[in-house]
C-alpha cells in the first residue's frame, strides 16, 4: 500500500468527523473539517421540471452511486415539499451541504416535519421517515450542483482523476451509510463504488427500507459465514483480519481462489457514519443479524492498518480514520494472508489510496480557491437537516 504521510495528514482534517469506528473511543466535540465547507455554502434553489415539479428519476437516484429503485418514502416527502411550496409560495431553497432547508420555507417545513414526527409512535417508523428526509432534502439540494459521482461541485469535479479499476470478485464491500453522509462532499465511502463499481461496493442507506433490503436479502443468500463487519464489538471477543482468515500449508499457494458464484463472495460491511451515529447503526445490524441467523453478526477489527496510521500520525488527537482508508487497512491486511497474496488486492488498496490522495486534493483545492483556510474550525451545531 502506498500511503504517503502527506495524505494522512491530510486525513484528519477531512475525516476526523467522518472517522470510521474501527479505531478510536468517542470523541464528544468533533471538529469540522471541510464540512463546513458547504455548511457556509449559498443557499439554491431546488431544480424543478418543466412543469414547475421537482424530478426525481430512477436514472437520476441511480447516478447518484444507488442500485435499487427510488426509496417510496423518498418520493413521497419530495412530493410533499413540492406540495408545500406551493401552499406557502415561498421557494424551496437549500444551503449547506445539499441538504439544509433556508429562510422562510424552512420555518413552514420545520414546523411540519415535527409533527409528522410526533404522530409516529413507532421508532421504526421514525427513523425512516428522518432518513428519508435527509435523504429528499440532499437529493433536491444537490441536484444540477454537485456532481453525480463525485458529490463534489461541478466546478471541483475530481472524476478525471480516478481510475477505475478491478476488485478480486472474491470480496463485496457494503457501505452502511447514514443519511446525513449521502451526497456529503467529504464522504470518502463513495470512492470504492467509483473505483470498483456499484456491484462491488454497494451503498445501502441506514433507515431506507429498500436498500436495508436489498442488502440482506444479499446476506441471507451468502450465509451469516460469509458477512463480517468491520466494527469493534464491545460483547465479543476481538477477532483481527488474520483471527478470522486463518491460513495453513494446504491453502498456502500462488494461484487466484476460484469464485464459482456468489455463495463463496466475502462480504465486508463498512460502517459510514461519525463516531456517535455508528453505535446505533451497530445495533441495528445486530438486531437484524440476530433475527435474521439466531446469532451475532461477526465483527472484525483491523490491526495493521491502525498502527500504520498511528505511527504516520503526528498530531495524537488524529486517531481516526476515514471509511476509505478502512478499505485499504482491511485489503492490504488480506493481502498478507497467504490464501489472498495473488488476489491483487494490494493494487485495490493502492488504487483506493491514489483515490482517497485526488479527493483529498480537491477538497484542499476548492477550500484554498474559497479563500477560507485548510485549518479545522470548531464545528457549527447541526439542525436536522
Ligand atoms: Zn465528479
Amino acid at each position: 500500500m502506498r500511503c504517503s504521510a502527506r495524505v494522512l495528514s491530510l486525513i484528519p482534517s477531512q475525516c476526523s468527523s467522518r472517522s470510521h469506528p474501527h479505531y478510536k473511543p468517542p470523541r464528544r466535540n468533533r471538529p469540522a473539517g471541510f464540512s463546513s465547507v458547504a455548511s457556509r455554502s449559498p443557499p439554491r434553489e431546488a431544480a424543478m421540471g418543466e412543469s414547475g415539479t421537482v424530478i426525481i428519476s430512477l436514472n437520476e437516484w441511480q447516478s447518484w452511486g444507488t442500485n435499487t429503485p427510488v426509496p417510496a418514502m423518498v418520493t413521497e416527502i419530495v412530493e410533499e415539499l413540492k406540495a408545500l411550496e406551493k401552499d406557502t409560495e415561498a421557494p424551496v431553497r437549500f444551503g449547506g451541504l445539499g441538504g439544509k432547508l433556508k429562510g422562510d420555507f424552512k420555518v413552514v417545513e420545520d414546523k411540519k416535519h415535527r409533527a409528522k414526527y410526533e404522530t409516529l409512535s413507532d421508532s421504526e417508523e421514525k427513523l425512516r421517515f428522518f432518513s428519508a428526509r435527509q435523504v429528499a432534502c440532499r437529493l433536491l439540494g444537490s441536484s444540477g450542483y454537485l456532481c453525480q459521482k463525485c458529490w463534489l461541485p461541478e466546478g471541483d469535479c475530481m472524476c478525471s482523476r480516478i481510475k477505475p479499476c478491478l476488485l478480486w470478485p472474491g470480496i463485496r464491500f457494503w457501505l452502511y451509510m447514514h443519511p446525513k453522509d449521502f451526497l456529503r462532499q467529504n464522504n470518502t465511502g463513495k470512492l470504492l463504488w467509483q473505483l470498483f463499481g456499484k456491484e462491488a461496493a454497494t451503498l445501502c442507506i441506514y433507515g431506507i427500507a429498500e436498500q436495508e433490503e436489498m442488502m440482506w436479502n444479499s446476506f441471507k443468500l451468502s450465509g451469516r459465514s460469509k458477512v463480517w463487519c468491520l466494527y469493534p464489538n464491545k460483547n465479543a471477543p476481538i477477532k483481527s483480519v488474520k483471527d478470522t482468515f486463518p491460513s495453513d500449508s494446504s491453502n498456502d499457494h500462488e494461484f487466484v481462489p476460484v469464485v464459482r458464484n456468489g455463495d463463496e463472495v466475502m462480504n465486508f460491511i463498512l460502517i459510514d457514519g461519525t463516531w456517535s451515529n455508528s453505535a446505533a447503526m451497530f445495533r441495528r445490524l445486530k438486531e437484524r443479524a440476530e433475527s435474521v441467523w439466531g446469532e451475532e453478526l461477526s465483527c472484525i477489527s483491523l490491526t495493521t492498518g491502525a498502527s500504520t496510521m498511528h505511527r504516520l500520525r503526528p498530531q495524537p488527537s488524529w486517531d481516526r480514520t476515514c471509511t476509505a482508508a478502512a478499505a485499504i487497512g482491511l485489503l492490504t491486511e488480506l493481502q498478507l494472508l497467504p490464501q489472498y497474496r495473488s488476489c491483487g488486492l494490494d493494487k485495490s488498496a493502492d488504487a483506493m489510496d491514489e483515490g482517497l490522495e485526488s479527493l483529498l486534493e480537491a477538497l484542499t483545492t476548492r477550500r484554498l480557491r474559497m479563500g477560507r483556510s485548510i485549518r479545522r474550525t470548531p464545528k457549527h451545531k447541526n439542525d436536522i437537516c
